[in-house]
């Protein structure tokens, strides 16, 4: 059976790269029914912490790779070093005092020779193990150094495939030489390609190095994040980009992992988001959008009508890049005084339109059925009399309702804002109050 595993050090968050792993090593066990490991590798004691602990679960739910089993290696170091005594015992290893530190580090003899592996992505990679030094096993601290407690662990743990990052390639001879001292089975490797940032070199925090958990703040839906970590490294072919968890399952293999590194790309990433916005259930947006709107004070939290909210958010979904936009693109809906952006005004309300908005004033007043089409339809007929196309007014009109260009339908906006409201905002314009 295939066993894979995700073994994150805690002594920072889960961020892009990391979760792209985590993503490989989940949809591998997905595909080939097999079980996925959790291992937090936290004995750097001075660097691992609880908080990030907590995070990197947190972050890994939310994204939705569940796991089977966890591990602490932390809770294990009496295995490390009860392996390490047996490659002393048979002479496959030494014991030395390094600096002026107290205790002694047990460190293993390296035997010069070649080492060859055959990565599932790479192909084959040669290592001359020459240039390879001995390698401490235990330090004198008694803890072990991640090179043999990845060891022991990944072959205790019967760890069949080893899926990491490209910067690991270089631990991967010293690891399989440990592998064979302790007379223990190696599993197959797969080293991912490395994530750049757009400008070149790998991600810094300013290109995409992230921490998930501030995507998931920013407005990420978790299912399009993890569609975009799996398209920085991995095609469904037919060009598709957008492809649904489950179907990626059925489709994924392997052998058809890029080569090449990726390119980290925030933009590709808001394409994406807004792709599984247009889609996503409005009530899920809303369990989301509610204590935000809460905090805002766009709602009251035990006062606020529930599907009237939801048609907002059907009406704003297909241009959102993330939820959070909502709050500021919906804003003039919740907000009582509304600021009009000043170039707005500059561009679009600066001649007097009070013989207009009065007129449209009047329409809606008398509307009978105040519903989308009638509201559109004396809108038009009301251009058509005054002898202008209705463009020349659904800007301004927009505008003095929103205080933006830019929005959903102006009928829509009109429609939702309610009669009264519409005609408060526009009497501001009339004898140019505003
Ligand atoms: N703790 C290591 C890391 O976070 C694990 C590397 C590996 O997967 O072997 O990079």
């Amino acid at each position: 059976m295939v066993r894979v595993r995700f073994a994150p050090s805690p002594t920072g968050f889960l961020h892009i790269g990391g979760a792209r792993t985590a993503l490989f090593n989940w949809i591998y066990a997905q595909a080939q029914s097999g079980k996925f490991i959790l291992r937090i590798e936290d004995t750097d004691v001075l660097r691992s912490k609880q908080e990030y602990v907590d995070e990197i679960l947190d972050s890994l739910s939310w994204l939705g790779f569940k796991w089977d089993e966890t591990y602490f290696q932390g809770k294990r170091i009496s295995l490390y070093r009860e392996h390490a005594e047996r490659l002393l015992k048979e002479g496959k290893a030494y014991t030395e005092k390094l600096g002026d530190k107290p205790g002694e580090a047990i460190i293993y003899k390296v035997t010069p020779r070649k080492i060859r592996v055959d990565d599932l992505i790479r192909g084959r990679i040669e290592f001359e193990a020459e240039t390879i030094k001995d390698q401490v096993l235990i330090k004198s601290d008694g803890t072990p150094t991640y090179n043999f407690a990845c060891v022991v662990d990944d072959a205790l743990m019967q760890i069949t495939h080893v899926i990491r990052g490209d910067d690991h390639i270089s631990n991967t001879p010293k690891q399989i030489m440990l592998y064979e001292a302790l007379g223990l089975p190696l599993p197959y490797f797969a080293h991912l390609p490395l994530i750049m940032g757009m400008e070149g070199g790998r991600l810094s925090k300013r290109t995409g190095a992230t921490g998930i958990w501030e995507y998931r703040k920013m407005g990420y839906l978790a299912e399009a994040l993890v569609n975009y970590l799996l398209l920085l490294s991995w095609a469904p072919g037919d060009n598709r980009e957008v492809i649904g968890i489950d179907e990626a399952i059925r489709l994924f293999d392997i052998k058809n992992v890029n080569k090449t590194a990726a390119t980290f790309d925030p933009k590709k990433l808001d394409w994406m988001n807004n792709q599984y916005l247009k889609n996503a259930d409005p009530e899920k947006l809303l369990d989301e959008l509610i204590p935000q709107l809460i905090e805002k004070n766009y709602i009251q939290g035990d006062n606020f009508d529930r599907n009237s909210l939801k048609s907002l958010v059907k009406l704003f979904q297909p241009r959102l890049t993330t939820i959070n936009d909502f709050p500021d693109w919906a804003d003039f809906f919740f907000l009582k005084e509304i600021d009009i952006d000043p170039k707005a005004r500059e561009k679009y309300l600066s001649r007097d339109f009070s013989r207009e908005f009065g007129a449209l004033c009047e329409r809606l007043d008398s509307l009978s059925d105040f519903s989308l089409g009638p509201i559109e339809d004396s809108f038009r007929k009301m251009c058509a009399e005054f002898g202008i196309e209705a463009k020349e007014l659904i800007h301004p009109v927009r505008v003095a309702l929103t205080g933006k260009t830019v929005g959903p339908g102006l009928f829509e906006v009109i429609y939702y804002l309610g009669r009264e409201r519409t005609k408060e905002r526009l009497s501001k314009f009339i004898n140019r109050e505003g």
